[in-house]
């Protein structure tokens, strides 16, 4: 039996003229992600992409999975392809979909038909195949309002196909129709789903983590090479970069008053990330910042540390409480890594009394004894890149 994945695409599909490229962006994320299991023939018709084994070795639970994890897909199905015609659906159908008209009580049929040559209405055939299949299974009840399953059949251009109830794919646009952005990315909870959600909304990404070595292991930096890895599985391939943050942190220990070293190390980290933005394209900083959750992320203290930058800051978790983040890290696989214990920038030389509602000027002042500038190009010159995903 012929088995084939049908992805729908999402909001893609009301992009108008452009329409086209979001195709061609998600047919060649798609390719990517399926690239390492086999071989695949993947295309797009009719708002639907399809992906069909290309040779025995393809591995199509492995190829569903993966697609599952591609942004611009908004529901798969497994299906099985046959003939356009009644009697090879009915067949097709009591074959794929034994197991699951055995289990179940009640059942419906619907059925799409885009090739309007078919010579059944939609509705005419839903009744025949459910009459079919009620007369195979009599232990079935047509049911119409809550069916404990419903069999999908879909008359296309090249073939008619059965599948059960789809399940949900990642959403979203494809990675890459929405431009480039910096993200920061520490080893905790927050980093990585604000990555995902801009991920998600079409933009590539480049991470970027500030590491201080002694001060944070070596561990801590694999860390974040693995949550970077995990990421990859929706964003595609990316560059992480490593940027040394040692000596900025030792100077503004030296050199500030206490009471502002988060915010003045916060500044360097925007500067440095929209320095790193303007050489590769980007157009945003990406932040896991949340109203409130620290002394650095009251309105004030966000005010100070964007006031060195032009580029937006996006700030995907703003709003939502700490429950909603941890189920989402949970959801896309980062948690029980950022879980793991280590160190990281922000928790070295941490204030005992951090301002919380500074002034911009107070800030400005407070770092006035550094010299910026140099501070900044010394970091970029001493980046370390990280090829991360396939
Ligand atoms: P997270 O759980 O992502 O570490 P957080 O709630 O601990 O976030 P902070 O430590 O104040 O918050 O950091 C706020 C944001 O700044 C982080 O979400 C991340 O985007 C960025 N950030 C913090 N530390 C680093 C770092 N070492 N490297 C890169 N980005 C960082
Ligand atoms: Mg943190």
């Amino acid at each position: 039996m012929k088995e084939i994945i049908l992805c729908k695409l999402g909001e893609i599909v009301l992009k108008g003229l452009n329409r086209r490229s979001f195709e061609q962006k998600l047919l060649s994320n798609l390719r990517h992600a399926l690239y390492p299991l086999g071989k695949y023939r993947v295309w797009c018709s009719q708002s639907t992409v399809y992906i069909e084994a290309a040779d025995e070795n393809a591995d199509m639970d492995a190829a569903f999975e993966a697609a599952k994890k591609v942004f611009g897909v908004i529901k798969l199905s497994r299906a099985a392809a046959c003939e356009k015609d009644k009697d090879a659906i009915v067949a097709l159908a009591k074959d794929y979909l034994r197991e699951d008209l055995m289990r179940v009580g009640t059942f419906k049929v619907e059925s799409k038909r885009s090739d309007k040559r078919f010579p059944m209405t939609s509705i005419e055939l839903s009744q025949y195949v459910g009459g079919e299949l009620a007369e195979a299974f009599p232990h079935l009840r047509a049911e119409m309002h809550e069916p404990e399953l419903v069999v999908n059949l879909e008359i296309r251009d090249v073939a008619a196909y059965v599948h059960a109830a789809p399940v949900d794919g990642a959403g979203g646009m494809p990675v890459g129709s929405n431009g480039v952005a910096v993200t920061l990315l520490s080893g905790g909870i927050d980093s990585p789903v604000s990555s995902y959600m801009i991920a998600k909304r079409g933009v590539r990404l480049v991470p970027v983590h500030f590491f201080s070595f002694p001060y944070t292991s070596e561990a801590a930096k694999e860390k974040v090479v693995e949550l970077a890895r995990l990421l990859s599985a929706y964003c595609g391939r990316m560059p992480l970069l490593v940027v040394p943050f040692t000596h900025i942190q030792e100077e503004i220990r030296d050199k500030c008053d206490e009471e502002y070293f988060t915010l003045i190390m916060r500044r360097f980290m925007m500067r440095i990330a929209e320095r790193i933005a303007l050489d590769c394209g980007a157009r945003a900083i990406v932040t896991g910042e949340n109203l409130g959750q620290v002394a650095s992320q009251t309105m004030e203290a966000m005010a100070s540390t964007q006031a060195v930058l032009s580029l937006p800051v996006l700030q995907p978790l703003i709003g939502l409480d700490k429950e909603e983040i941890v189920r989402l890290a949970r959801r896309i696989g980062t948690f029980e890594t950022s879980i793991l214990p280590y160190e990281d920038c922000c928790t070295v030389f941490t204030p005992r009394h951090p301002r919380t509602h500074p002034k911009l000027d107070e800030v400005a002042r407070a770092e006035s004894a550094l010299d910026v500038s140099v501070l900044v190009d010394e970091a970029l010159a001493g980046i370390e890149r990280i090829e991360v995903g396939r």
